[in-house]
């Protein structure tokens, strides 16, 4: 029986996304004025990736309904009969809209409370698309920016009072907790909104400015994503709030459900449980729930670890996150190596440089980058570099 399946995955072309990187990594003609957001590996049933069996091309969800067993028996006996994970290359140039995903908890009791309500799946209003929670892992890929959960309150006070026009909130913020400032600001009409941010755009050039100081991303964001000064966005003012994190290429982050968080410009891997349940929170024109939004953030003060770069040898290394619905291997190799595994779950394989050839005892597959392979569970493999560089394989951990 096969094991050892070539995958192809699926683009989303949003308009934040870059015109190059994408096509670049992953080896197809970038069309132009075209924009390629995320590639995503994985089975998830808005945009499953395709897997070729006996010559023919099948969604891989289909595939996995009609052999559950390559999904591995640990894994069906926790996820049930789904892969659990998605796999996704994000091409960030434009920043993303702040956003929190919710526990499985919280997840399985909005999911059933919108079904009761009426709320189609596609409504633009709809927040729960599914009953799982979306811990993410992302690793970096060039130098990238994000927001990452609330900072110290004492030092989100230093902020606030080193800028006349928020001195006002630093006040406020002396007699609150972080919860309810937040929900007071993410409130605010917008007069008050005004009386906060246009004097920072008054006093500033983003020329001038680093990305350590939360006014340049005031700023690229508002420039970036077009926001009208005189219909300014809440989320403009999480730049005080929360912390502004560089992440070198190879390093990582884990976002735990409840911590808020944008992507603000760069590109990475992202591994995430598969879902889509994605509560917004500011700079976005999409619809901010905001009961929800305050029902599900955690407030809790984040100082912000990052995920250790794997180590520049040969051979295997794997990330690892408190989340159990994923891991990634980070596998390098040079025309020489020879590296044995086991898939002890459903494996996913992307080559993210150089080429090799997979092997399993029915079937080799000769992958260059861009390109990736399915491997199901109980199964022996070795990977040969055939030209130096290294692949990612998604998996449990
Ligand atoms: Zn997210």
């Amino acid at each position: 029986m096969t094991t050892l399946y070539k995958l192809t995955g699926t683009l989303q072309q949003y308009t934040w996304g870059g015109k190059d990187y994408i096509p670049n990594l992953i080896g197809f003609t970038a069309q132009k004025d075209q924009l390629y957001a995320e590639w995503w590996l994985g089975a998830h049933p808005s945009s499953p990736s395709t897997i070729k069996v006996d010559d023919k091309t099948m969604p891989l969800n289909q595939f996995l309904s009609q052999n559950p067993t390559a999904l591995g028996q640990q894994s069906r006996s926790i996820f049930g009969d789904e892969l659990p994970y998605l796999l996704k290359i994000l091409d960030v140039k434009q920043p993303l809209s702040i956003q929190l995903h919710p526990t499985k908890q919280q997840a399985e009791i909005g999911f059933v409370e919108e079904n009761v309500r009426g709320i189609d799946l596609t409504d633009p209003k709809r927040t729960y698309k599914d009953k799982n929670h979306k811990p993410e892992m992302m690793i970096a890929l060039s130098d990238f920016w994000l927001l990452h959960g609330f900072k110290p309150k004492t030092e989100i006070l230093k902020t606030l009072r080193e800028r006349s026009s928020l001195q006002t909130l630093a006040n406020q913020l002396e007699t609150q907790d972080l919860h309810h400032f937040y929900s007071d600001i993410m409130q605010a009409n917008q007069t008050q909104l005004a009386s906060w941010l246009l004097p920072i755009f008054e006093h500033n050039r983003l020329e001038d400015l680093s990305p350590e100081n939360p006014d340049y991303w005031v700023l690229y964001s508002q420039k970036e994503m077009n926001i009208s000064l005189a219909q300014l966005d809440a989320g403009l003012m999480c730049f005080y709030l929360f912390n502004i994190v560089q992440i070198k290429q190879g390093q990582g982050i884990f976002q735990d459900a409840g911590i808020p968080h944008a992507y603000l410009r760069g590109q990475n891997i992202e591994l995430m449980a598969c879902s889509d349940n994605v509560i917004r929170g500011g700079l976005t024109s999409k619809h901010v729930n905001i009961d929800e939004l305050l029902k599900v953030i955690d407030c809790r003060e984040v100082i912000p670890e990052l995920i250790k770069a794997a180590p520049p040898d040969n051979g295997s290394f794997t990330y690892t996150t408190p989340a159990k619905d994923f891991a990634l291997e980070n596998v390098r190799y040079d025309d020489t190596a020879q590296i044995n595994g086991k898939a002890e779950s459903a494996t996913i394989l992307l080559v993210m440089q150089g080429c090799l050839k997979i092997s399993d005892k029915n079937t080799a597959l000769e992958l260059k980058q861009g390109e990736s392979a399915f491997i199901c569970a109980d199964t022996a493999y070795q990977i040969s570099g055939r030209q130096v560089g290294y692949c990612v394989l998604a998996k449990l951990p």
